[in-house]
């Protein structure tokens, strides 16, 4: 008998070689080349683990596929496709903002994005409840006509469309709790009234310019956009609030069919880009939470695509307390860090904080409400 919950990964998409790096900096005559932050490292890990604990046992393992020409035309312009196509058969290079492939990284990229097809496809159908894919290179910055933020292709927004016009799905919502605003997917729905997209995120921290609570949607799409930018060193207990009183709330509104999640794991205390203190706890209880309201709306359909998530050895703990809730089994490893993260300060909400949270929690009135 299958498994309730699907598992998406593949050898390739450690083999994405985005080159080197210095922090989030290109290299330059002063900063020192380094290892590229987005790594395979902290994904491949976070599957090893999977492994090791024996969650991956009790997982559905689900064969991903390239995504289609037709299917990248979701989201991106032809010119923007057939330029990373180029470039990655030349040996690699700059896509964009922050954006650099390798050899062989188009193919790689069609394969993140028909992972999350994939993934889409076995929950929507029934395959299973739930799924989570662990691919890469990540897609939540992605914009329609160049790579940004290590993103090649909008692998959520790609899934979504394919949700909504292979298999028949109306409304479904996106949650973004990577520690950087999800402007690609943002921007992909900004007009479109069937998909509530969700971000919570560091205030002002990738890219700068996005992600502020008056971006609501435009035209068609007003009132179904909501950012949430937390302030910097934001913990466990803001995190809950914010989905407590403005998140869940926004998605018991909206109602929605499909809960898409894109899930970076880099708002850990322990990741070397982000500022906040999330722990694997607050990723487990975000996760039972989204379980909840999809069991209310829309059969408990829920799928993960795996986004940014720089610390090595935290990202596989995090990555595993998603996996055990979504499938509701606990496995042998105990997280060897919590004890000490949530014994540090800064999991408690503090005032400037809660404003944030409470001018969010004030929007939710406004988002068509569903059904
Ligand atoms: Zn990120």
């Amino acid at each position: 008998m299958a498994h309730n919950t699907g598992l998406v990964c593949h050898e390739r998409y450690f083999w994405h070689d985005a080159g080197s790096g210095a922090g989030f900096s290109e290299v330059n005559p002063y900063a020192q080349p380094d290892r590229h932050p987005e790594s395979p490292d902290s994904k491949r890990r976070f599957l090893a683990l999977l492994e090791v604990s024996g969650l991956a046992d009790e997982l559905t393992r689900i064969a991903p596929r390239l995504a289609t020409p037709t299917e990248l035309q979701y989201f991106h312009t032809p010119a923007y496709i057939d330029r990373v196509a180029a470039i990655s058969a030349a040996g690699g290079g700059v896509i964009g903002d922050s954006a650099t492939i390798g050899p062989g990284s188009f193919d790689i990229a069609r394969l993140s994005a028909g992972g999350c097809i994939a993934a889409v496809d076995a929950v929507v159908t029934g395959q299973v409840r739930n799924a989570y894919a662990l691919v890469r290179p990540p897609g939540h910055h992605a914009e329609s006509d160049q790579g940004r933020g290590y993103c090649v292709f909008g692998n959520a927004v790609i899934a979504i469309r394919h949700a909504q016009r292979a298999l028949g799905v109306g409304r479904v919502a996106v949650v973004d709790w990577d520690v950087h605003h999800g402007n690609g997917t943002e921007t992909a729905f900004l007009e479109d009234p069937s998909v509530l997209t969700i971000s919570i995120h560091q205030d002002r921290h990738y890219p700068t310019d996005r992600g502020q609570l008056s971006e609501t949607g435009q035209s068609a799409g007003a009132h179904t956009n909501l950012n949430i930018p937390l302030p910097a060193g934001s913990g466990h207990g803001a995190y809950l609030a914010a989905f407590d009183q403005a998140v869940l709330p926004a998605l018991l509104r909206f109602q929605p069919e499909l809960i898409v999640i894109t899930s970076g794991l880099d708002a850990s205390a322990m990741d070397p880009l982000g500022r906040m203190m999330c722990t694997s706890a607050t990723y487990r209880e975000m996760t039972q939470r989204l379980m909840a309201v999809a069991d209310a709306c829309c059969e408990g359909r829920i799928v993960a695509t795996h986004e940014g998530g720089y610390s090595n050895a935290y990202v596989p703990f995090c990555g595993l307390a998603v996996l055990e809730a979504l499938s509701g089994r606990r496995s042998a490893a105990t997280d060897p860090y919590l004890e000490e993260l949530m014994s540090m300060a800064g999991h408690d909400v503090l005032p400037h904080q809660q404003s944030v949270i409470d001018a969010a929690a004030a929007l939710v009135s406004e988002i068509p409400a569903g059904r």
